[in-house]
């Protein structure tokens, strides 16, 4: 099967960088120094930089690859507006009390990024259709119904469920028992939406070093010496914005954040009345299995893109597209045969907590842990983590907080990660088979 499922204009790489792709960008000189250091230039970097520029404050944004290289130019672009807080597969669920305010900042992480893109006119494809969530099992369903109830209160995420019976409605498909819609999601042209943030970043003309990895930081009396191989910048502050790429540069994050690959599949051009069948009222689709799918159609209806944890290490996304392929055709018989065209990886950072954070560590700001939902999430954080230095907060974000997990036998070696998808594996085959 596997060679048959390539198309002949197969691309190991993403779909959307045939729109656009990180640019070889001319280097700059660095300065000497600079008021903030933001540390990677995916979508929290960059809102750090326009939330600390537009309070006036100097900064300059480095990334050790071309920028857009990480997450964000290769995600699903799927942005949901608080569903997707807290999953907490491993940790122990947080009461609807607790839940609250992340889910209420989650909802303005929501608002932030449909306003920015409204406001700055980037054209991303932005599709606000709301989002499926398929039940994995008949006890993940049950769990939906009360979960509704906490979101809507809270996230005004207009969420419903959907018996099995109508499911047809939502999906082209029979897989799930039952689901809930989410009204208040979308989906983007994720690294459209990059490039419409770079624009403002070269339009306002804030400081942006390709190719300029940070490769050791150092406290001074005035705050930090951020070293680089073409030169030192003295900053008084430096924004941490590595999420799944995070490494030895700052091994108190690594500790924090494990880095795990998420993979995409796009198909080939669809016929049309398939293609319309796939997500009647152009959803984004995932579910609640532990080893998760998520889905949609390309921004112009054709294709469908396809993502999950095919494998739960970085592997060569070739390998994995077999496997993410027979996920597809067990939700969508109907596309046994398509071929597919590109098949892409990047990295997710998971946090113990399975919860995303912002917040000052070591005397150093950051913005990480998407746990593989960030679009919305990351841009926000970022943007409060630029006005918190900018002092422009009237209040605290809940996911600025002083606790920041870690365990002590995690160091950044994630050799347990495989064993974490035998775990998943294993229990979702018992919440399918005998849990009900
Ligand atoms: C396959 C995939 C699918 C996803 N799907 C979705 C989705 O549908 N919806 C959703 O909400 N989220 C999704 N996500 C998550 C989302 O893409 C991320 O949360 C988001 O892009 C993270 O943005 P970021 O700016 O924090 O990090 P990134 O965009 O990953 O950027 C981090 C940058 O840091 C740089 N860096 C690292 N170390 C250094 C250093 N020492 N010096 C300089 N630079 C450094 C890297 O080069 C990189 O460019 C997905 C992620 C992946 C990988």
């Amino acid at each position: 099967m596997p060679s048959q499922i390539f198309h002949p204009e197969f691309k190991a790489r993403p779909f959307w960088w045939e729109a656009y792709a990180p640019e070889t960008m001319a280097p700059i000189e660095l300065p000497r120094e600079s008021r903030v250091a933001v540390v990677g230039a995916g979508y929290a970097g960059l809102s750090a930089a326009l939330a600390l520029n537009d309070a006036g404050i100097d900064c300059i944004v480095l990334d050790a690859h071309e920028p857009g290289f990480g997450a964000s130019t290769r995600n699903g672009g799927m942005v949901s507006g608080g569903v997707n807080v807290g999953k907490r597969y491993i940790a122990k669920p947080l009461s609807p009390e607790a839940a609250a305010p992340f889910m209420s900042d989650a909802a303005e992480a929501f608002t932030h990024i449909e306003d920015l893109i409204a406001r700055e006119k980037i054209a991303c494809h932005w599709t606000k259709a709301g989002y499926f969530l398929g039940a994995w099992c008949q006890s993940h369903y049950r769990a939906m119904e009360k979960k509704i109830a906490v979101l809507n209160a809270n996230a005004q995420t207009g969420a419903y469920i959907v018996p099995r019976e109508r499911q047809r409605d939502e999906i082209g498909s029979d897989y799930y028992r039952g689901g809930m819609v989410v009204e208040r999601a979308a989906h983007i042209h994720p690294a459209l939406y990059y490039k419409g943030l770079l624009d403002i970043v070269r339009r306002r003309n804030i400081p942006l070093a390709a190719r300029t990895p940070v490769t050791k930081l150092t406290q001074s009396d005035s705050g930090w010496i951020v070293t680089t191989p073409r030169g030192d910048i003295k900053a008084a502050d430096v924004v941490i914005a590595t999420n799944g790429y995070t490494g030895d540069v700052t091994p108190q994050f690594k500790r924090r954040v494990v880095p795990i690959g998420s993979y995409i599949i796009a198909t080939e051009e669809l016929p049309p009345e398939i293609a319309r069948s796939l997500s009647p009222r152009n959803r984004s689709i995932a579910d609640t299995r532990r080893v998760l799918t998520y889905y949609r159609m390309s921004p112009d209806g054709r294709r469908l893109i396809f993502g999950g944890r095919a494998k739960f290490g970085q592997t060569d996304p070739v390998e994995t597209a077999p496997v993410l392929y027979r996920f597809m055709v067990d939700r969508y018989p109907q596309l046994e045969g398509v071929k597919i065209t590109h098949a892409w990886t990047g990295n997710v950072a998971f946090t113990l907590d399975e919860m995303p954070h912002m917040g000052k560590f070591d005397n150093l700001h950051y913005a990480l842990g998407c746990n593989g939902s960030g679009v919305a999430m990351l841009s926000y954080l970022g943007f409060q983590t630029g006005r918190k230095i900018a002092g422009h907060v009237n209040r605290i974000c809940a996911f600025d907080s002083e606790d920041f997990p870690t365990h002590p036998l995690y160091t950044g070696n994630t050799w347990f990660v495989p064993w974490i998808g035998r775990y998943f594996r294993t229990r979702d085959w018992i919440d399918r088979n005998i849990g009900g």
